[in-house]
């Protein structure tokens, strides 16, 4: 197996990667999570997907965590006739709420079209190519100018971004699609097109009252959600910034600094980011990145986001391998420099800055776990400790440690598979699945022997050991241990 990035590598499954083999592959090439576009597909094809899934990550041994990403209030165009409707710049077309073409509209799936928008709003298409302006609402029809103009295809995406669209945030088929998600007992659940916090309050419930508790993700993909940042980011385990969709509803000359600032809102609120869409783009046809990607990934990663995602690259692309060993080729690199640097020294990427500056101005920085879990990444620096190892049941202790980025190993030692495919997500931890443990001096044993066989350390180094004690209570930090290896 390559060694790994610190950052994590989440990839799509499509038709390109359906395959056990390929899947098999893309884990040892760096992929630590699979995402499932519900957007596509059928609970029959996502079924077989989840079980090859799990399958190749059982024949490696490797814990891999399954992201379900659900559709959310997308809107699409209709049926179309399979040539497509050419619009051009210039003309005026009419579209209107239908599953299919009506002879002269285009066809609109949402039933509200024309009563929520307003005369001079825009509407854009299959990912703001085309743009049209509305000029005239009359009844049901809606007549835009075409701004710029292109072939209009059956189902291709429609974005309103200045209109206040009264479209419910969760759908029937999300709940439906939740609902075999949690059956399934997938590890984290996405939500596309969040606007506010309360557009996420129904999908909380349902899993805050089912048995098996995933993670929560909210897509950053909506000019109002970055109004409702703070807000979003606290009623969430994680945000994606959806790069896709956000660069079609607020001017994609935005994007670049709008990452920037959702990366470190979700960093200083405790939230894991995941930063997707195009990063590798251009190796859907080629075996190579163009410069210009690298270099997004490595910002990407020096900015801190938590994960990168793979999307058509993977999914639908020619090379859905070399995407992910290049994803985590330049994750490693952009690890080992720091690119942040306003003087342009390419100097080593320096963590200790990183614990600076969390000191003080990090809100949660008088908070007892926090101060516990970046003492125990000092402590490490300081000793020169083979591995942080976290005793986890959840994976909060070892997201704890994470938030203050560690240049040492971090292994998270957990009781059940569950937890260890959640900690798939966690920046630079590895998870390792162990027995229950019931006092301390097991656990000290347990995490000697997991770091020797692991090939961290040997005798003679130190580890830093972190817990919350008593074992299965879910106790935040309290344990912090020097542990001598013999
Ligand atoms: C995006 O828009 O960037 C995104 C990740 O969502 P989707 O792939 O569902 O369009």
């Amino acid at each position: 197996m390559l060694s790994k990035s610190k950052t994590k590598l989440v990839c799509t499954i499509g038709p390109a990667s359906a395959n056990i083999e390929i899947i098999r592959n893309m884990i040892l090439s760096g992929m630590n999570m699979a995402r499932l576009n519900f957007s596509h597909g059928t609970h029959e094809t996502h079924k077989v997907l989840i079980d090859m899934i799990h399958q190749a990550s059982a024949d490696l041994g490797v814990h891999v965590g399954i992201l379900q990403d659900l559709c959310g209030p997308k809107i699409r165009l209709g049926t179309l006739p399979d040539e497509g409707i050419q619009l051009r710049a210039g003309e005026t077309v009419i579209l209107r709420e239908s599953s299919c073409s009506i002879v002269g509209t285009i066809p609109v799936d949402y039933e509200g079209l024309h009563r929520e928008i307003k005369i001079g709003e825009s509407i854009l298409i299959a990912d703001g190519i085309m743009d049209l302006e509305i000029v005239e609402i009359n009844d049901y029809d809606v007549v835009c100018k075409v701004i710029s103009g292109g072939i209009a295809f059956t189902k291709k995406g429609v974005n309103l971004p200045q209109s206040k669209l009264r479209i419910p945030a969760f759908s029937d088929k999300d709940r439906a699609d939740l609902e075999f998600g949690l059956k399934e007992r997938l590890d984290y659940i996405a939500l596309s097109f969040v606007r506010s916090a309360e557009d996420l309050e129904e999908i909380s419930d349902i899993i805050s009252k089912s048995t098996y508790h995933p993670k929560l993700i909210a897509k950053i993909e909506k000019p109002q959600a970055m109004e409702n940042l703070e807000s979003i980011i606290k009623a969430v385990d994680g945000v994606m910034v959806a790069r896709g969709d956000l660069g079609v509803e607020v001017p994609f000359e935005e994007v670049p600094h709008m990452q920037k600032i959702i990366i470190n809102k979700a960093r200083s609120c405790g939230a894991m980011v995941i930063t997707a869409t195009q990063m590798l783009q251009s190796m859907v046809l080629s075996p190579r990145p163009t410069r210009s990607e690298t270099t997004d990934v490595a910002n990407a990663v020096s900015e801190g986001t938590d994960a990168l995602m793979l999307s058509d690259e993977t999914a639908n692309g020619q090379y859905p391998l070399e995407a992910v060993k290049t994803l985590s080729k330049i994750a490693k690199a952009a690890e080992r420099y720091s690119l942040s640097s306003l003087s342009m020294d390419f100097a080593p990427l320096d963590y200790s800055k990183r614990l600076d500056n969390s000191q003080g101005s990090d809100e949660h920085a008088e908070d007892l776990i926090l101060g516990l879990a970046r003492a125990a990444c000092w402590l490490a620096k300081d000793i020169n400790a083979k591995a942080i190892v976290a005793m986890t049941s959840t994976g909060y202790t070892a997201y704890s440690i994470a938030r203050f980025r560690p240049s040492s190993i971090v292994l998270a030692l957990a009781p059940t598979a569950e937890a260890c495919r959640k900690i798939s997500l966690i920046w630079g931890t590895e998870a390792i699945l162990i027995k229950e443990v019931n006092s301390s001096e097991e656990m000290i044993s347990i995490a000697i022997e997991k770091v020797r066989t692991a090939g961290y350390a040997e005798q003679g180094d130190k580890i830093v050991v972190v817990a919350g004690l008593p074992f299965g209570t879910h106790a935040p930090i309290n344990f912090l241990r020097v542990v001598d290896i013999f």
